[in-house]
């Protein structure tokens, strides 16, 4: 569904995008750096709410930009050549491109595999995600869990499709309060108000950790706040990007 508010927004950013790419050409560089692209840039555009959020080069989000800093600058670590990777929701093209390279055996997913028309993506509904013969070494999803009504099922199927040693590395909007469901029957035009989309069920708070470990998991955060600021600046990080590092506690 989209509404007029997001139709604004959407025209807005393009705009936006639009007048940066300009800038770009007529003055090469920019005091601001994508990581995802690895170009110089004048901004980044605006979406929604948020000034600096898309690269006017290749579009990436700061979530997409905060991944990468934290496996580039070696905070985190992919696993090796022989692993499996399973990526869930895989739209963000500078990460397909990273965990391709990576050597591992690697499957993107989606509930919606027609989404991605002419690409390799297989469907996976995590509420229907028995474990089978074939683990992961990482999963990740970004911006899946908010959708999804039954989210402890989906964590739990997450943690069960993983290796002893693996890690599901989760990624979610957050606010600063505690997590606000929707439940099943809240209007759409309710959800876009209170969640930012209409197909948000909930906005979750740092309270995630929580039901991260009631299906089974060790956390570690890992947010942007912690980097310094101007690194946060220049790469057009957003102080709401938090990764959520999650290992299966083995009985
Ligand atoms: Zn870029």
């Amino acid at each position: 569904m989209l509404s007029t508010k997001r139709i604004a927004r959407g025209l807005r950013g393009r705009l936006n995008r639009l007048g940066l790419q300009l800038q770009g050409v007529l003055r090469p560089g920019g005091a601001f750096h994508c990581n995802a692209c690895g170009n110089d840039v004048p901004g980044f555009f605006a979406y929604g709410p948020t000034q600096d959020w898309g690269c006017p080069r290749c579009g990436s989000s700061p979530r997409e930009r905060f991944v990468r800093h934290v496996v580039d600058s070696g905070l985190m670590r992919l696993p090796g050549k022989n692993a499996r990777i399973l990526h869930i929701a895989p739209s963000e093209q500078s990460l397909v491109a990273l965990f391709s390279a990576s050597g591992a055996d690697y499957v993107r997913a989606d509930i919606y595999p027609e989404s991605y028309p002419g690409q390799d993506v297989r469907r996976v509904d995590l509420c229907d995600f028995p474990a089978g013969d074939e683990r992961y070494d990482l999963i990740y999803a970004s911006h899946v869990l908010e959708h999804i009504l039954d989210d402890q099922l989906a964590m739990r199927n997450i943690c069960a499709n993983l290796t002893p040693s693996g890690e599901a590395w989760i990624i979610v909007p957050l606010h600063d309060r505690p997590t606000e469901e929707g439940g099943p029957n809240m209007p759409r035009r309710e959800r876009e108000r209170r969640f930012g989309q209409w197909d948000h069920v909930r906005f979750y708070g740092e309270d995630i950790a929580l039901r991260l470990q009631l299906a089974g998991f060790a956390v570690e955060r890992f947010a942007a706040t912690d980097l310094p600021t101007d690194l946060r600046r220049r790469q057009g990080l957003t102080d709401a990007d938090t990764l959520w590092r999650c290992r299966p506690v083995v009985a």
